[in-house]
């Protein structure tokens, strides 16, 4: 007889194997990591002799259920902000995350996330956050499975100052962790909208190289899908196609909005897509079209989405979300069966996240990823036995998590008998305790911030994270006008000005947001008579600038807002401790100089009066590598305009009154 490592014995097994065997009284035989056998309890005690017995005749055992996409570390931010929209979300949260968020940050709220999904009856969660290594690490310790996405953004992150500097520290996490027995990390651009199209063709090739997959957020809202069309005249699953991300083991979040065309291309390249229940319905982000992704035969899992959006890691209230939602799509309450639902969960999970091989059901071969419940409680009782089947109703409709008793991920136990066994809770969530504090200090003294006062009044944009520029003042204007003329620049457009700049000057706000300029353009016409106008609020950091070659200028992140109310008003609501004014005559071109877009002004500072002219060249970009390109093209630029740099100023306008 063989002698294993342990026998599972359960009142029933469910295989969720092809064919949905249900075996009652039965046995899961586990060897070392993996499952050698199952089948009734005769039979396998008959074959085998186990070290070890856990009798769960009380109990049904099942496959570890996959979440196929969260955020675990914003358990730190759980609750942190609500009832806001996804735009005003992240707003909020991206420049918190860039003060909070560290490697230690990112460990402890991963303890607290690994610790709520085991007890919820998780044993492998696909993750996208920054930071990753630090997950990895803590998520390898703790014993659990996950596919964990390194965050890559076209805007600076906590990890990473560029999105080139971002790719970089993907590939340094992939070469440590591609491999290892329960991390298997993954490439995540954060979606298509915080990526050009270079940052989605980076990410393609990096997974491709390592066979890793893409783990990146889809046609979450309308809004999304929209401005898709409208920038780029196809809808997000078709972008994503045309930059490569499709061609890579993807596992795309949400899809609330995609057609039938778009289900067939995500099922054509073995695409996985994570439904997020909750989430959608908090943010109001839509219902995914479910049913119709199964008939198209899409690969589909469930996700409960980071804690801030959702706001638990609670598998079992997804699942009876996905259900009941399927139902409500189509009004049909045949869609989305209690049996569907859960193979949602398990192997329909496991084949979103690319792991089918390995985890979602209990099979020969497969690892030993498995949880048991108890269906027993009040809220559970009583059962019918006419139909076996039965038990998928009575987990999907009726269980909760707080029923599961036992977890065991790659043979080992992680919870037994409700106690976890890998994780200390109690000080995790003191230490959780602690960091909420922090941040609630933090908030409060940012409350009165221009920032948070401007999120809270207007729609905000971030703009492009470089800008370069260089500024050098003339005796005279002509001379340049006739050189932009002819080659090698073509002008694309050109108007003239006037602009009235109010910049608000805040004493102690953070340096990235130490300025608030009210910018109202007056654009002429022939005869000197006013057009149109327009007004802006953009806030700006304080001279957080490199210089590069040329004596050209980097500056970074700058938000900005249509300002749609009166000078008066922002005087009053923003209660500046300075007020500078800067007006001036603009003449501006957008010019193409070697294939790249330049602005081009020439300025008249009328207040405070100031003689002669002043020359801006101008470009802004998202990549880093190429405000350093664009930096040497200005210089030749400067060249061919018969410029010297040698009397550049390495100021804006504003500092240039301030100091008289
Ligand atoms: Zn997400």
């Amino acid at each position: 007889m063989k002698q294993v490592d342990r026998f599972i014995h359960a009142g029933t097994v469910i295989t969720m194997n092809a064919s949905f065997d249900l075996i009652q009284d039965g046995i899961v035989v586990v060897d070392g990591a993996e499952i050698l056998d199952l089948g009734p309890a005769a039979e396998m005690q008959a074959k085998y002799s186990a070290v070890e017995t856990a009798d769960c005749r009380d109990q049904i055992v099942m496959p570890g259920m996959v979440n196929a996409h969260t955020h675990a570390a914003m358990t730190l931010l759980r609750g942190l902000n609500d009832d806001l929209r996804l735009d005003v979300w992240l707003g909020y949260l991206m420049p918190l995350e860039r003060e909070f968020v560290t490697p230690e940050f990112v460990s402890l709220g991963t303890q607290l996330a690994c610790a709520e999904m085991i007890r919820s009856g998780i044993t492998t969660f696909a993750d996208m956050y920054y930071h990753e290594p630090a997950v990895a690490k803590t998520t390898a310790e703790i014993g659990m499975r996950a596919l964990l996405g390194q965050t890559v953004l076209m805007f600076p992150t906590p990890d990473s100052p560029s999105w080139e500097a971002g790719i970089k520290f993907c590939r340094a996490f992939l070469e440590e962790w591609n491999g290892h027995e329960l991390i298997q990390p993954a490439v995540s651009p954060h979606a298509w909208y915080t990526a050009t199209p270079e940052l989605l063709q980076a990410c393609a090739k990096l997974a491709l190289e390592f066979d890793v997959p893409v783990h990146t957020h889809i046609s979450e809202t309308l809004l999304e899908v929209e401005n898709c069309r409208e920038q780029n005249d196809t809808t997000p699953v078709l972008w994503n196609e045309q930059n490569g991300i499709l061609e890579t083991k993807l596992l795309a979040a949400h899809c609330c909005h995609i057609n039938r065309q778009e289900m067939r291309v995500l099922k054509k390249h073995g695409s996985g897509i994570a439904h997020n229940p909750s989430s959608n319905l908090k943010l109001s982000s839509g219902i995914a079209p479910v049913p119709e992704m199964l008939e198209v035969g899409c690969n589909v899992g469930i996700g409960t989405d980071g804690p801030a959006s959702n706001n638990d890691l609670d598998m079992f209230e997804e699942v009876r979300l996905a259900a009941l939602l399927a139902k409500v799509v189509r009004h049909n309450p045949t869609d989305l069966p209690a049996r569907q639902a859960l193979e949602l969960a398990t192997i329909g999970g496991a084949k979103a996240v690319h792991m089918a091989d390995k985890i979602g059901s209990l099979e020969p071969g497969k690892l030993a990823d498995l949880i048991s419940i108890r269906l027993d409680g009040v809220h559970n009782w009583p059962h019918f036995s006419n139909n076996p089947e039965n038990v998928y109703s009575r987990l999907v409709y009726a269980a909760k998590s707080t029923d599961v008793v036992n977890v065991m991920i790659h043979g080992r136990w992680l919870l037994q008998d409700r106690a976890l066994q890998t994780i200390d809770e109690p000080t995790a969530m003191a230490k959780a305790a602690e960091v909420a504090a922090e941040i609630d200090a933090f908030v409060l003294r940012r409350e009165s911030s221009p920032y948070n006062k401007l999120i809270i009044l207007e729609a905000v944009e971030q703009e492009e994270a470089y800008e370069t520029q260089i500024k050098i003042p003339l005796q005279a204007a002509d001379p340049i006008i006739e050189k932009l003329k002819g080659e090698p620049f073509t002008i694309t457009k050109q108007t003239r000005y006037r602009q009235f700049d109010t910049y608000f000057m805040f004493d102690d706000a953070n340096p990235d947001a130490a300025r608030l300029r009210f910018r109202e353009d007056h654009y002429l016409g022939e005869d000197n008579q006013v057009e149109s106008s327009r007004s802006r609020l953009t806030l700006l950091g304080v001279t957080q600038l490199d210089e590069l070659q040329n004596s050209v200028m980097l500056s970074r992140t700058r938000f900005m807002a249509p300002a749609t109310r009166s000078l008066r008003f922002y005087r009053e609501y923003f209660t500046p401790d300075q007020e500078i004014e800067v007006n001036k005559e603009r003449r501006r071109w957008r010019v193409t100089y070697q294939e790249n877009d330049f602005a081009i002004n020439l300025d008249q500072v009328l207040k405070p009066e100031t003689e002669g002219w002043f020359l801006e060249i101008k470009s802004r970009t998202w990549s880093h590598a190429d405000a350093i390109r664009k930096a040497d093209l200005i210089g030749q630029m400067l060249a061919e305009l018969g410029v010297s740099d040698s009397e550049a100023i390495r100021k804006e306008y504003v500092e240039l009154a301030q100091n008289g």
